[in-house]
């Protein structure tokens, strides 16, 4: 096996099972060996191994590591068992049911780096994000059959990321029967239709579920705002709540149709919806000078900061919508307000929402500090892994 070694020093990051190895942190002799996807030992500086990982020579994070068990071969025992694991994990949390969604591997946090599987009522969505899943990818679509008895498994392998790695997109059948076009899955009692095969990430934004069961009881005879709605996830459950009406913004009309589906598909009244497909910030602004106002505010934005240079620019991003939203929240009314960039950690998030108040000038306090849904775990070793925080605020 290749052994990737380690300048004098850094091996403190893989001592604290931190599974990423940076390129900067091997050995100038080592900088180029290793092949895409190809299973490497890395070893301190004195020759000690430590780890076991996947290679990526395209990026920065050079090596995303398998095991701390150097014994451990990487093949359909180290798959089955890791999967095993990762489902055993969401089912122990009820989570795995025929009609509903949940994430079943995130990841590095279920020690599998760079393969996301999420179960949508009976079909398995996969993503293999690095070059170490896909040159495993067979054997792993093999040992998820195994695991999970699914009706198709299917693959959504599109993302940033890959191509990052210099990896192809890939979409399509892996395994078993093509998904329909629309797959309906339920929270709770609310029932979505999801569109795994051309839909935002694999379909849906899963890691909000915890929080979008949260809104109802905000929301008894409410009028609320839902920015950045995708298919009107948050508006459904507060119309489920009994809120009077319901704004979804979202600058995809494709994703607001899917939205007034959902709806119709509640049996909420056609006039309780209202879809705005438009940049939300501009909506909320014109909101404002009209003097509309809401009891509850939902603000969602996709992720603003997707490298630290960019922090600043999200920064003032983050700050500007949420003042709006503060301005336009009613006294005594609730922000649901949200970041998923992991590179704005939760103290930054607070500031700037604490900076928005100000500004907007309504006095507010934190009900509730808000992360993503029980089935993205993160792994203690693996920070970066906790991306999503929220917070519940009241405006005096
Ligand atoms: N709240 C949703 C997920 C939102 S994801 C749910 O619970 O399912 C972020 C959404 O913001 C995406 O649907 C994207 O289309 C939308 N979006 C991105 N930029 C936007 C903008 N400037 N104005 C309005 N919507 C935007």
């Amino acid at each position: 096996m290749t052994t990737l070694t380690l300048k004098s020093g850094r091996d403190e990051s893989l001592l604290r099972r931190h599974p990423w190895v940076f390129s900067g942190a091997l050995r100038r002799e080592d900088m180029d060996v290793g092949a895409a996807g190809e299973t490497v030992d890395i070893a301190a500086s004195d020759g000690r191994r430590l780890a076991r990982g996947a290679c990526s020579p395209a990026s920065q994070i050079r090596v995303r590591t398998w095991t701390f068990a150097l014994d451990e071969e990487i093949g359909p025992a180290f798959f089955a068992d890791r999967l095993k694991r990762a489902i055993a994990t969401r089912a122990a949390m009820n989570l795995i049911a025929p009609q509903f969604a949940c994430r079943l591997v995130n990841a590095e946090s279920d020690g599998l780096p760079g393969l996301i599987v999420d179960h949508y009522a009976g079909f398995l969505v996969c993503q293999f994000l690095f070059a170490g899943v896909e040159r495993c990818k067979n054997e792993i679509v093999e040992q998820l059959q195994a695991a999970f008895p699914a009706a198709g498994i299917f693959e959504r392998s599109e993302t940033e990321a890959r191509s990052r790695e210099g990896l192809q997109p890939a979409t399509g059948v892996l395994a078993g029967r093509e998904p329909p076009a629309l797959i309906e899955i339920r929270e709770g009692d609310v029932r979505i239709l999801a569109d795994i095969r051309k839909g935002h990430k694999t379909g849906f934004y899963l890691d909000q579920r915890v929080n979008r069961a949260m809104l109802p009881e905000f929301c008894a005879g409410a009028d609320v705002l839902n920015a950045f709605a995708y298919t009107g996830g948050f508006g459904l459950w507060a119309l489920k709540g009994g809120a009077k009406s319901v704004v979804n913004v979202d600058t995809s009309a494709e994703a607001l149709s899917l939205a007034q589906r959902n709806a119709d598909l509640n049996g909420f009244p056609a006039a309780a919806a209202e879809n705005v497909a438009h940049d939300a910030f501009q909506v909320l602004r014109r909101f404002r000078e009209a003097k509309r106002q809401f009891d509850v505010v939902v603000l969602d934005p996709p992720k603003f900061a997707a490298s630290a240079a960019q922090v600043m620019w999200a920064s003032r991003g983050y700050k500007d919508i949420n003042m709006l939203a503060f301005q336009l929240l009613k006294p005594g009314g609730f922000l649901f307000t949200f970041s998923c960039s992991g590179r704005i950690p939760p103290p930054l998030f607070q500031k700037i929402v604490a900076d928005a108040a100000l500004d907007a000038k309504r006095p507010a306090s934190i009900l509730r500090f808000l992360g993503q849904s029980p089935d993205h775990p993160v792994l203690l070793s693996f920070p970066e892994g906790h991306y999503l925080k929220g917070l519940i605020c009241r405006v005096d």
